[in-house]
């Protein structure tokens, strides 16, 4: 297979993540705007509650400056509201906290382990924003899911398990494919949309390594945050055979219209990756100020399929605490 060429530099991803922003002040100032033009006023301690601010400047390239409504800004601005408790918004929405923090096998045939703790961007809505982690997936805890044979894949989650190194990865990928039975890995990981450098050649050859087919669920919120950068760093994945998928967080204000939809579904599409989930948003506490109500959901999700070849459609879903898989939700 021909190598795919990158305009970039093998481990350049690392001075993205070292040069990332982190406090508002910093952010606001990179994008041309002020605390009084975001509504933030003067700024407290506790402004980022509890969950820091983390910005790589891939990430900040795309987000047009002077625009306080920016879809890629909000994803990652701190807003006052985070502070406020709403009442069914809950620190742990998901009920995973009192499980084995390292490897969750809530679903049937798929284990999910969590990898690492930390991302390469710090996305407000997130459900993990209060997660407690105490450690990550081991080799030997890998090992021991041996013992489950109707176990088919294996599920790398975090934090963003691409924020670990290529050694690291590979000898995670070793441990799961001597696992009896296992058909697949899967990756959830956000890193080659907000620093698309990490997918390089060092990295595609790690993937050459492989056994076993490899998904790689990407999540693309907007279609502002696909660049010709992404579209590289797609192509060098579906060149080694990913298959690509996209998940997305219904989030107000952001995404939660037809035309911005459509053009997304329709963008993911030009760079190789097809839909694959449509969350609504977790209840996590410091996020209520970008949930779309679900009959709101259910409306435009009615005129997206009809828009939108099946193919191009996610599937809408909301997770469950208990549940034994996502649970789907139909248009209206
Ligand atoms: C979402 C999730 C999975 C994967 O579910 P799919 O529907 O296969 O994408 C597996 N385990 C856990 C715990 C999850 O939350
Ligand atoms: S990259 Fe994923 S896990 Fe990390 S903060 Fe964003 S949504 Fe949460």
């Amino acid at each position: 297979m021909r190598q795919p060429e990158f305009p970039w530099k093998v481990g350049s991803w690392r001075d993205e993540l070292a040069g990332a922003l982190t406090s508002p002040d910093q952010l606001l100032d990179a994008v041309g705007l002020t605390r009084e033009s975001v509504g933030l006023g003067a700024g407290k301690p506790d402004e980022t509650h509890g969950f820091d601010l983390r910005v790589p400047r891939a990430w900040l390239k795309r987000i047009v400056p002077g625009d306080p409504d920016d879809p890629l800004l909000l994803q990652v601005l701190p807003r006052p509201e985070e502070g406020r408790p709403v009442g069914g918004y809950s620190k742990d929405p998901l009920g995973e906290q009192n499980q084995n923090p390292c490897i969750l096998r809530k679903y049937s045939g798929r284990a999910l382990l969590l990898t690492t703790s930390t991302c390469p961007i710090h996305c407000r809505y997130c459900f993990r924003r209060h997660f407690p982690y105490v450690g990550s997936a081991t080799l030997d805890q890998i090992r021991l899911l041996a013992g489950e044979d109707d176990l088919r894949e294996v599920i790398f989650s975090g934090g963003d398990p691409l924020m670990l190194s290529d050694e690291a990865l590979d000898r995670l990928f070793l441990a799961a494919e001597e696992l009896p039975g296992l058909r697949r890995l899967r990756i959830h990981s956000r890193m080659p949309v907000v620093i698309p450098r990490r997918i390089d050649a060092a990295f595609l050859r790690m993937l050459g390594r492989r056994r076993l087919p490899l998904v790689l669920v990407l999540q693309i919120n907007h279609p502002q945050e696909i660049n010709e950068d992404l579209r590289i760093a797609c192509r060098g994945l579906s060149s080694f055979g990913v298959s690509l998928l996209n998940q997305s967080v219904l989030l107000r204000g952001i995404n939660d219209s037809l035309e911005i939809q459509v053009a997304l579904a329709e963008k993911i599409f030009e760079i190789g990756v097809l839909p694959y989930y449509l969350h609504l948003l977790d209840r996590v506490q410091g996020a209520s100020h970008f949930e779309v109500p679900e009959t709101e959901a259910r409306k435009l999700y009615g005129e997206m399929a009809a828009r939108l070849p099946g193919y191009l459609l996610p599937r809408l879903v909301r997770e469950e605490a208990g549940a034994d898989s996502k649970t789907l939700i139909f248009p209206l």
